[in-house]
């Protein structure tokens, strides 16, 4: 043996063998493969498609089975090689098998363990270790190396069961002063080839340097060549091994997002079968948009069935008006509504049953209500990265908050990991493991098969209900990931939110204001503001877009709905004085409490457009006066000549002329000039006083609504 050793030179890393058992194809087990192709390991797989009797780290001290499955193999393994026997589930390469065996020549031993900090399984044997000047003194099973005849010779007396534990069989072994000697056994002791994280979190940092990704132990200054999250260290693997070896470098990103994916291309009657939850679990405000997005999905609706669960009456009319319009169009749909009473635990497993109790179904599809999708394409992009359990990154506007974690604390809640804000602001883009999803996710049906097969995984004792889904996840070392390669999307808050009006989106100003301004704000509004193109149909009168249609339509229709129009008359308790000079029949913002609301949109919206129009006039957008008037050719149809109590006054048109009325518009006395073919939506800006003496011209058919505020009064 050793002859053959000579010629197979040691530096060329050609007669190391990797064996390891794995039972199954894990996540860990795939991940453990591909850091070792990358640096051209040759491995051999013991144990495949074997039950696995060898117990877990969560129980009893276990792993007998590996020895015996070492011992067998051993017998087909040529006598010169030298074996590095290590775990798959959760071990990566940090580097390659030449600097392995060089490190492990180095040691002048024949065989080298692994060292640990703490003893395991039986702290009584502490007496009996052998003392090092420096490092780890107790010995891990989970990763040794040593030429066949050595490894022979060592596990040579096993006759253990597969349940018995490897590591105290090893450890006898080691502590034993004359097979020590005779089998020449050591431990690496300060991790230049190991690196067990059980007891040593705080020893270890992840090192970038020229493109490649190493974990360091900082207190003995090594590189070790494996890492092995043994035990309860299966997170903090996962976190290292989002880098390590080159999985995401500062030179080139993420390496490999691009890897093994499922292409969406060909026949879209061929995507695969998906079941979307929809889950309502409490008031959300814009449920409605919710729902024109899922109809906006990029995704073929006979390749969908929906499974919609709804806790809250007061959305009955979005879920049921959608289904009415759109439910046809989908493969099938399941609806869970407030009358049946369901609590929310049995709602989501009953989601993911749909899929599971499908044979055609190939994912599942997780959506909370509060989620924005603004990617149509994301459930395309997630089924091609083909992950087992991916989530698209989303965040909360100007927050940090986001639908995963980058790390657990100590009893099971948030953490924030230590590239927890690079991903979240995009510094850091790829496709990362994490231990926690929430709010949108994507299953593979496979696993509902398999690992995940329980049907009630969403609870586990007092734990949430997304925290129970990844707890059982993670039980059973499936992956979880979150992609920030795109951008997705956000989430609502669902806080403040009032249910007091019709369209209680109206007062989502402050909590929600991107999805307000979406929803409300017109299209055009930002480019005009951006390109000038601000209109001036009459001297210093300036017209531009600022409402959606829907906009103007929630608001006429919340003022319909609350119905108190005024009488027209002078004498008006609703102001100051109580007297009106030119009364009109309208409801006051007040009236209908959103003052509040009225004002954020004056200040945010108008007040840079008045700045811009009238230079040198600084406006807080302050008003007494801010209301909706209605014209009616039987009602009141016109408005006479008069000044405005405001330094400048809007004027927003809320309907269309011709559409749903005839004649209106405003006249401006002292130009002789008009407006007389209003915009649906669009404001118009004039002074109050003296130069913009106006009127209001006669609707002769129809109504018409203009919301009018007299700013600064
Ligand atoms: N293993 C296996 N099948 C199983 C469980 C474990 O083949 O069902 C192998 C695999 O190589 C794994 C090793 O046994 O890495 C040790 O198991 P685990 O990672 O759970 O133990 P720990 O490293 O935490 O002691």
């Amino acid at each position: 043996a050793i002859q053959t050793l000579l010629h197979c030179n040691f530096s060329t890393g050609c007669n190391l063998l990797v064996v390891t058992v794995a039972t199954k194809e894990t996540d860990g087990f795939r991940r453990f493969m591909r850091s070792a192709r990358h640096f051209n390991y040759t491995i051999k797989v013991l144990g495949r498609g074997e039950p696995w009797k060898g117990g877990d780290y969560m129980t009893e001290p276990g792993g007998g089975q590996k020895v015996r499955l070492l011992k067998a193999g051993l017998q087909e393994i040529e006598e010169d090689k030298v074996v590095l026997f290590i775990d798959s589930y959760d071990v990566v390469f940090a580097s390659g098998p030449k600097e392995l065996l060089k490190k492990f020549q180095q040691t002048r031993h024949k065989v080298v363990f692994s060292a640990e900090t703490l003893i395991w399984p039986d702290r009584h044997l502490e007496d009996k270790h052998p003392h090092f000047r420096e490092g780890k003194r107790f010995l891990g099973s989970g990763g040794f190396i040593g030429y066949v005849p050595n490894l022979k010779e060592m596990v040579a007396d096993w006759t253990g069961e597969d349940s018995d534990s490897d590591q105290l069989f090893f450890t006898k072994i080691y502590i034993n002063p004359e097979k020590r000697k005779s089998i020449n056994i050591t431990l690496d002791n300060r991790c230049r080839m190991f690196h067990n994280l059980h007891g040593s979190l705080d020893e270890v940092v992840l090192k970038f340097e020229d493109g490649q990704v190493r974990a360091r132990n900082v207190l003995y200054d090594t590189l070790p060549v494996v890492i092995h999250g043994n035990g309860p260290t299966k997170l903090q693997i996962n976190y290292l091994s989002n880098y390590i070896p080159t999985v995401w470098t500062f030179e080139t990103g993420c390496s490999v997002c691009l890897e093994d994916l499922r292409p969406l291309s060909g026949l879209k009657s061929d995507y695969p079968l998906v079941v979307i939850g929809i889950f309502i679990q409490q008031p959300t405000p814009f449920v409605s948009v919710f729902f024109e997005t899922l109809l906006k999905l990029e995704y073929p609706k006979n390749r969908l069935k929906l499974f919609i669960y709804n806790q809250e009456q007061h959305h009955e009319v979005a879920v049921s008006s959608f289904l009415k319009d759109h439910g046809e169009e989908y493969q099938d749909v399941k609806v869970i509504g407030p009358e049946e009473n369901m609590d929310r635990v049995a709602s989501r497993n009953l989601g993911l049953d749909m899929c599971r109790q499908d044979k055609d179904c190939e994912y599942f599809f997780s959506m909370d209500i509060e989620v924005v999708l603004k990617n149509k394409d994301t459930l395309k992009i997630l089924i091609e990265q083909n992950e087992p359990i991916i989530a698209p990154m989303i965040t909360r506007e100007g927050r940090l908050w986001t639908n995963f974690w980058g790390a657990l604390s100590a009893d099971g809640y948030y953490a924030r990991s230590e590239d927890y804000v690079d991903i979240v602001q995009g510094r850091r883009v790829g496709v990362w493991n994490v231990p926690y999803l929430t709010k949108v996710y994507l299953v593979k049906a496979s696993l509902l098969h398999e690992e995940l097969s329980n049907n009630d995984l969403f609870s586990s004792g007092t734990l949430d209900l997304d925290m129970a889904f990844c707890h059982n996840a993670r039980n059973k070392g499936v992956f979880m990931y979150v992609t920030n390669m795109h951008t997705f999307g956000r989430m609502l808050s669902t806080e403040n939110y009032q249910m007091s009006h019709l369209h209680n989106d109206l007062w989502q100003i402050f909590e929600n204001p991107k999805d307000w301004e979406e929803r409300y704000i017109h299209e055009n509004y930002t480019k005009i503001m951006r390109d000038k193109l601000i209109e001036t149909p009459c001297p210093d009168v300036y017209w531009f877009p600022l409402f959606s249609d829907i906009g103007c339509d929630h608001i006429v229709q919340e003022m319909e709905n609350f119905g108190q129009w005024s009488g027209g008359r002078n004498t008006d308790t609703r102001i100051q004085g109580g007297y009106e000079n030119v009364p009109t029949i309208d409801i006051h913002m007040t009236q209908i409490n959103y003052e509040k609301e009225w004002q954020k949109l004056l200040l945010d919206y108008i007040a840079p457009i008045t700045e811009t129009m009238y230079p040198g006039y600084y406006t807080k957008a302050q008003f007494d006066l801010a209301f909706v008037v209605r014209y009616k050719p039987d009602e009141q149809p016109f408005l006479r000549p008069h000044h405005d109590a405001s330094t400048f006054t809007i004027n927003i048109a809320l309907n269309q002329k011709v559409l749903d009325y005839q004649g209106g518009g405003c006249r401006f006395i002292r130009y002789n000039c008009s407006v007389e073919a209003p915009r649906k939506g669009w404001a118009l800006m004039h002074p109050g006083r003296l130069t913009h003496y106006h009127e209001g011209l006669r609707t002769t058919a129809g109504t018409r609504y203009i919301a009018v505020s007299f700013v600064d009064p």
